[in-house]
């Protein structure tokens, strides 16, 4: 069996047998990969506390027909603090949920591994804004997967500024010419607050946690512009405190 390395995160994990656990692992040089731990579930395992949801890891696997094997993991980053905040953990499990779904076997993700990097950090260093954080990153991950929200100018015909009709089947926000008759426009903060959340840098959302009012009208936009794309609603996303 061929032996290879890379350094993946741990998006989920499920049990397997008595003590072992099947890993889905997001790598930058196979994409989606489906591996067995095995043993990892008897106390005193030689991978400890390694491959927990989240984790980033070093790992050296074995090629398998179905299920690569994991022969040894090393921490680089274990995200504990996430993992162990019910606020952080949701967030997260929304964000490697929606990864998993955009994410393919046997193809390169190096952008995916660290956009889902760039927001566990994120959320580990501005625990008091999760539900930001995460909808920063969920803009983030529709634009790498091809459904790049136009928030500065028009969706439909390229005219520049902030308008205010927000569609989803056209991929952004829609001048008078363009939008359809009776579409109700947004408030102008939400439009704003949505460019932000996808523009600017990850230690610049403060300001766009400052009007719960305006952040929840995003966050349901964020919501159902995600569904649309990906076809299905993000299971965790009930788990997540509004
Ligand atoms: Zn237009």
């Amino acid at each position: 069996m061929a032996l290879y390395r890379e350094q993946g995160i741990v998006l989920r994990t499920y049990k397997l047998g008595e003590t072992d656990r099947i890993l889905s692992l997001l790598t930058p040089g196979r994409g989606k990969v489906r591996a067995v731990a095995k043993g990892v579930r008897r106390p005193g395992s030689r991978f400890g506390g390694r491959l927990e949801p989240y984790s980033h890891v070093d790992l050296q696997l074995y090629e398998g027909r179905n299920l690569d094997i994991v022969a040894q993991a090393e921490l680089i980053t274990s995200f504990t603090a996430v993992r162990e905040d019910f606020a952080l953990s949701a967030c997260a499990a929304v964000m490697v949920e929606a990864a998993d779904r955009v994410a393919q076997e046997q193809e390169r993700s190096t952008r995916l591994v660290l956009l889902v990097l760039d927001g566990l950090r994120a959320l580990a260093r501005h625990p008091e804004y999760p539900g930001v954080v995460l909808d920063a990153y969920l803009l983030r991950l529709a634009s790498l997967a091809g459904y790049h929200p136009d928030l500065e100018a028009c969706a439909g015909c390229g005219v520049p500024g902030r308008h205010r009709v927000f569609s989803i089947a056209a991929g952004g926000i829609l001048c008078r010419a363009c939008a359809p008759t009776g579409s109700r426009p947004l408030d102008a903060g939400v439009v704003a607050l949505l460019a932000a959340l996808a523009g600017r840098d990850w230690d610049a959302l403060a300001v766009a946690a400052a009007e719960p009012r305006l952040r929840r009208a995003a966050s349901a936009l964020v919501n159902s512009f995600l569904t649309y794309h990906l076809g299905q609603p993000l299971r965790a996303w009930q788990l997540v405190p509004r």
